[in-house]
């Protein structure tokens, strides 16, 4: 077998390499640690827009939830009590917003705040305005709800730095209005921002809703709901450290929104989202909301100095690799980086001891290149060349040395590999 060969059997075994390490965070006495350990060796966990370690505050606010009893809808002791936490995590998410607690409605993660949003705000006959570089939970929707009426899904032009062509919108509502906008805050892929400012203004000036699939900014950058003049906007817990399988919806209060919610029965949510309230989870986001609130400035100038520095130093290493996306307009944490004609497979299963993901998504099994670099205008073999990198609140100057060098070394080895393969038999 050549050495392609044995990286690609490496790649198809580092599932089972991940699953018997001990990847995971300990809360100890003297407080938090993050037990990066992979078979003896250290691991740099650079993968925080896949999902963040949870923090301390979150985590021991869930324990204590699942230690607790009561049914936040029963009318008793213990249902109050557990009514008045969830409350104190509505409060808790509303003050990271900065908008009230009764414009939240608790989900299951963004994927189903996104469908109900969706859902909802779409009606038949009026455009629904978003982008290729969407998130499939919103993407996919899109889609699937304007399925009878293709003419009514428009999807807006991206440049080359991964922005949305903002200037299109005017172009879209000069012939039609009304109808929703729906444009994600910060992209997952790149961490290129969107300027909702600008979106908000077109929208309302051709009387349509406006929606933001902001699950990769809240929790890292400044949210402030009062000023930005959005309808909906959807998040998911365990992007900025609480727990997985809890998100919510935000929908601004007088909001003209259809009540078409996804799931019917006991009527909690006020009617949007029936279904006994997952306490732990919801308590775990408020406490997650709390921390990254306390420390949201600090936090992201820490990151972005650290995402700079990893840029900075493989890109000295290795001449040839580019960054994708507008850099002077992304989250604090993320780089996408390709590596020309060095499949980014092969290079993760060769470092084993860096966690960060592929610029394609690997949902069934069968990678597909990633439809955001596609649409960026990267060729096949470049994105499927490209590595992203996310850093977060508790990347340590270490994992990132780490990562580095890690980085360094699996590139060269692949290369090799391939030239020797490449070479005369
Ligand atoms: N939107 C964006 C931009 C995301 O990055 C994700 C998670 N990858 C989602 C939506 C879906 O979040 P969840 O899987 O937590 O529902």
């Amino acid at each position: 077998m050549t050495k392609i060969g044995l990286l690609l059997v490496e790649v198809r075994m580092r599932d089972e390499l991940f699953t018997s390490s001990t990847l995971r965070c300990d809360m100890s006495e003297t407080g938090w640690t993050m037990m990066n350990r992979l078979n003896g060796s250290d691991v740099s966990y650079l993968d925080y827009n896949a999902t963040a370690p949870i923090r301390p505050e979150a985590a021991a606010a869930v324990i204590e939830a699942m230690q607790s009893v009561g049914n936040a809808s029963s009318v008793h002791q213990p249902g109050r009590q557990a009514a008045h936490r969830i409350d104190l995590a509505r409060q808790q998410l509303a003050d990271l917003l900065n908008c009230s607690p009764g414009e939240i409605i608790f989900t299951s993660g963004a994927t189903e705040a996104n469908n109900l949003a969706l859902r909802s705000a779409y009606i038949p006959g009026n455009p629904l305005v978003t982008s290729p570089i969407e998130h499939p939970a919103v993407l996919e929707t899109a889609r699937m709800v304007t399925a009878e009426r293709a003419e009514d899904l428009v999807l807006l032009p991206v440049g080359s730095d991964g922005l949305v062509d903002l200037n299109a919108l005017e172009l879209v509502f000069a012939t039609r209005s009304g109808g929703v906008v729906s444009l994600m805050g910060a992209n997952n892929e790149t961490g290129v921002l969107t300027d909702l400012r600008v979106v908000a203004k077109a929208a309302r000036e051709a009387g349509a809703l406006v929606h933001t699939d902001a699950t990769q900014i809240v929790g890292r950058l400044p949210v402030d709901l009062a000023e930005l003049d959005v309808d909906l906007l959807s998040l998911s817990a365990h992007k900025f450290g609480g727990p997985q399988g809890v998100g919510a919806l935000y929908v601004r209060r007088g909001t003209p929104l259809p009540h078409r919610p996804l799931l019917v029965g006991g009527g909690q949510e006020r009617g949007w989202r029936a279904g006994t309230l997952n306490a732990a989870g919801i308590i775990g986001l408020g406490a997650a909301a709390d921390a990254a609130r306390r420390n949201l400035g600090e936090e992201a100038k820490r990151i972005t100095t650290l995402r700079d520095r990893l840029e900075g130093l493989l890109t000295c290493a290795l001449p040839d690799c580019r960054i994708n996306g507008r850099r002077d307009q992304r989250l604090p944490g993320v780089t996408s980086i390709t590596f020309p004609g060095v499949p980014a497979d092969a290079v993760l299963a060769a470092m084993p001891d860096v966690a960060a993901s592929e610029g394609s998504a690997c949902a069934s099994g069968a990678p597909t290149p990633s439809h955001v670099l596609l649409a960026m205008g990267l060729s096949r073999e470049d994105a499927d060349s490209t590595i992203r990198f996310s850093l977060g609140y508790a990347t340590t100057d270490a994992e990132v040395e780490h990562a580095m060098e890690a980085v360094v070394r699996a590139v060269t080895q692949v290369r090799a590999a391939l030239a020797e393969a490449d070479g005369p038999r």
